[in-house]
């Protein structure tokens, strides 16, 4: 398989200590030494999901984890009340629908935020709604939620409210406990720096109310955060969680996340949206528009129009073979083939890479309009 640079919006290409840390020998998944390391990795993304809550280290993809919160957190045939704004709002409502929940979606276009007030209305006209959820950085679009906002909304009506900030934790601020939210999705793969396995979660104290208004709704064993508290609970100094972990991918986001700290939160943060910022005008000046305006730009990952009348699926097709650079066209029927997204939420990402991909995407402008 050819290896392409990957500037695409996960898996990025972690750190070489990362890859160091994963392809160590394998460890048993228990015992306190064990544990200790355990335990560093989940205090470590206490910190980057700002919360004083738990964190476990589910194993699975980042679906994983928004699926084990929507699960536990409400009852077969309750009301859950959805910001659907792309293909990730969308997997929200069909993992609430797969649970048997009754979901009332709370639309937007695709390309615009969700509107805090729309929530509160959803709110008002359905009382007996148990939980909201949307997601931070739809990565579809790459459109930038009001998470913080519609946390307000969520803490005035009293009502848990679940994130997905499977593509923002590590790349955009995040503050769990201060914005009012109660269960925190992401993934390794993504803005934390590691390869795909893991899938953090975090549940601070309304969250738990929540699990335990619902008692056992029998929403399986494997993906329920009864069972992953329960365990931490009980073997907690031996095997805190309920199967063997992800040791090697576990050691692989312990070093990306210390990097992330070391780094500064902050100055990562600032770096990722100075290279936004280059990566947009060098876009402009080449011809391809950005999806979303500077004031409500994704730091982390940046979409762009094709140039008229050729389809972004050739450029991402072209910027693979000629220049061996993997960027994503658009997720979704309605942007297939008119955006292309570049992922750029990885320290391995730097100028020089963005230079790398205005040549090439100047390139395939200039390729496929001649073809075309
Ligand atoms: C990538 C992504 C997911 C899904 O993650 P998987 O790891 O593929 O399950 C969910 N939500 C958002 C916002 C994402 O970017």
């Amino acid at each position: 398989m050819k290896i392409l640079k990957l500037m695409i919006p996960g898996p990025v290409e972690p750190e070489a200590d990362v890859m160091e840390a994963m392809g160590g020998p394998v460890v048993a998944h228990y015992g306190p030494e064990w544990t200790a390391l355990y335990n560093e990795t989940t205090e470590m993304l206490k910190q980057i999901f700002r919360t004083a809550g738990d964190v476990f280290l589910l194993i699975g993809s980042g679906s994983a984890a928004v699926d084990a919160s929507i699960g536990s957190a409400l009852a077969t045939g309750e009301k859950i009340i959805l910001g659907v704004n792309g293909f990730f709002g969308e997997r929200m409502t069909l993992i609430g629908r797969a649970y048997g929940l009754d979901v009332v979606p709370v639309e937007a276009e695709w390309g615009q935020p969700l509107r805090p007030a729309d929530f509160a209305d959803a709110i008002r006209r359905n009382p007996d709604a148990r939980a909201i959820g949307a997601v931070h950085l739809e990565t579809s679009t790459t459109v930038v939620n009001p998470i913080a906002e519609i946390g307000q909304v969520a803490g005035r009506h009293g009502i848990p409210y679940i994130v997905d900030a499977v593509s923002s934790i590590g790349g955009l601020e995040m503050r769990m406990d201060d914005w009012g939210i109660d269960f925190c999705a992401s993934a390794s793969q993504k803005c934390l720096g590691a390869p795909p396995g893991l899938a953090p979660v975090a549940v601070g104290p309304g969250g738990w109310e929540a699990v335990e208004r619902v008692g056992n709704p029998h929403h399986g064993w494997y993906l329920n955060l009864r069972v992953w508290r329960e365990y931490a609970d009980k073997w907690s100094h031996f095997h805190p969680f309920p199967t063997t972990m992800a040791t090697n991918t576990t050691l692989a986001l312990r070093t990306s996340v210390k990097n992330l700290l070391e780094a500064g939160i902050e100055q990562r943060l600032d770096r990722y949206c100075e290279l936004a910022r280059y990566l947009r005008a060098q876009l402009r000046q080449i011809g391809y528009e950005p999806f979303t305006p500077d004031e409500e730009m994704a730091p982390v990952l940046t979409g762009a129009y094709g140039p008229p009348g050729i389809p972004t699926g050739k450029i991402v097709s072209f910027v693979a073979d000629e220049y061996d650079i993997k960027i994503s066209g658009g997720l979704g029927e309605r942007l297939e083939d008119k955006i292309v997204r570049i992922g750029h939420m990885t320290p391995t990402v730097g100028r020089a890479d963005i230079d790398r991909v205005i040549e090439a995407l100047a390139a395939a402008r200039d390729a496929l309009a001649n073809e075309a």
